[in-house]
């Protein structure tokens, strides 16, 4: 069985993730998206309405778990049986950065990190961006899945 987890912040999920699960899920029997927690790190969500905007975009799709992790990644991956990791490239920037992790993460557990490269459509959304349309009031809507609605 090929099982992988996707980790990441998602603060919140945004298009670009959804892009790059939706295509990795005829890859995989099952995808772990799982929600890093980092108690140094100041989220604009909640772990519980992170967690809420994910499942509510996949629930139809039976191949897909959401869960919250916390510790080394591939201490997770091994802990749910997860011989790959899931990441998204938009960029240089990302390439350079997640290749020494992934390097890094190959060595220490011969657990492999399958990248997927950005679709044009969804390359220049990030959380970050998301976060500072909603804070000045701008229309985030058409850069997240229908499932993240902020009150
Ligand atoms: P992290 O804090 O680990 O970077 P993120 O939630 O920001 O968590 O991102 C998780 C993963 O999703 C990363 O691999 C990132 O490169 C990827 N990603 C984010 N936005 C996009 C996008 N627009 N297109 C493709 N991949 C993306």
């Amino acid at each position: 069985m090929k099982k992988a987890v996707f980790p990441g912040s998602f603060d919140p999920i945004t298009l670009g993730h959804q892009d790059i699960i939706s295509r990795a899920l005829p890859l995989f029997d099952e995808i772990v998206i799982a929600i890093g927690i980092n108690d140094d790190k100041k989220y604009m969500f909640t772990l519980e309405e992170r967690l809420q905007f994910i499942k509510d975009t996949f629930k139809n799709e039976p191949k897909i778990t959401v869960t919250t992790y916390k510790g080394l990644t591939i201490d997770y991956c091994k802990e749910v049986n997860a011989d790959y990791m899931l990441r998204g490239l938009r960029n240089p920037a990302d390439f350079e950065f997640e290749k020494a992790i992934a390097q890094t993460n190959r060595k220490l557990s011969g657990i492999d990190t399958l990248f997927l490269l950005t679709s044009a459509e969804t390359s220049y959304i990030s959380s970050s961006i998301v976060r500072d349309v909603l804070r000045n009031g701008g229309d985030y809507t058409i850069l997240v899945p229908d499932s993240v609605r902020v009150k």
